[in-house]
């Protein structure tokens, strides 16, 4: 982490946290985003993508005192483990307050948080249109955005409600975007959300269902077709 140059006060944080070096995510990720660079992260849960996308936000943060960061994520449960991380990464910056707007909590406690002016908002899609639309929540200062697990968002049938998201965050932004799997749904909404991204991948991109059988079948390019219909012979159904 040392060679990351990051503001003492995160170094401390992450010595606290046990974090000794950047896991191979974090490795490519954070200098990219650094550099304010959009980025597309292909990695999966686990990989510590967590820290790749909030270190550099912090860094930002201290920098620019009047932006906010805005973090979108699919479920309650993953909006939760981000908040704790940020907070756990922000233990000696305590004015870098934080809120979480997710469904199925009264709206109460979330305008209280957000009455704090905090600088890291972390929610779900639905959540977060809710409070735009009654104006309790304001991006015009978001500098940047991050899509976490994307491609779990469109599968949850979000698309309608980051087509919204995006109307209310300014064109001037920093986007890092995340996903484990790569299909054209998701491709489409890299690009309304993405500027001259750069694509940092940690494994696979894609997978396949893992119902799904596959075989090469090596052949010409004159008998393509042929062992094509042959194969489609010898199958029923889809
Ligand atoms: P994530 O993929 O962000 O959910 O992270 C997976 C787990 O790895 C979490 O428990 C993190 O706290 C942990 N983790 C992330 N980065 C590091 C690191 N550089 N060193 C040690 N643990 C880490």
């Amino acid at each position: 982490f040392q060679s990351f140059q990051l503001d003492p006060s995160i170094d401390k944080a992450l010595v606290a946290m046990g974090f000794l070096k950047p896991t191979p995510i974090q490795q490519k990720a954070i200098p990219l985003a650094m550099s304010n660079k959009d980025l597309i992260g292909c990695a999966q849960t686990g990989t510590g993508k967590t820290a790749a996308f909030c270190i550099p936000i912090l860094m930002e943060l201290l920098k620019s005192p009047d932006k906010i960061a805005l973090v979108m994520a699919p479920t309650r449960e993953l909006v939760q483990q981000i908040e704790a991380f940020w907070r756990n990464l922000t233990k000696f910056n305590p004015n870098m307050h934080c809120v979480s707007l997710i469904g199925g909590l009264p709206m109460n406690g979330q305008l209280r948080a957000l009455a704090k002016k905090p600088r890291f908002i972390v929610a779900t899609p639905g959540r977060l249109v809710d409070h735009l639309q009654r104006r309790t929540v304001n991006l015009n200062q978001a500098k940047i955005l991050v899509l976490d697990e994307a491609d779990r968002m469109l599968d949850m049938g979000f698309a309608p409600q980051l087509a919204q998201v995006l109307r209310f965050v300014p064109k001037a932004r920093q986007t890092l975007f995340f996903t484990a799997t790569w299909d054209t749904n998701v491709d489409q909404l890299a690009k309304r959300y993405l500027k001259d991204a750069v694509l940092v991948s940690i494994g696979a991109v894609s997978q396949a269902a893992s119902t799904i059988e596959q075989s090469l079948i090596s052949t010409t390019a004159q008998g393509k077709n042929n062992t094509l219909l042959d194969e489609l012979e010898q199958r029923q159904g889809s």
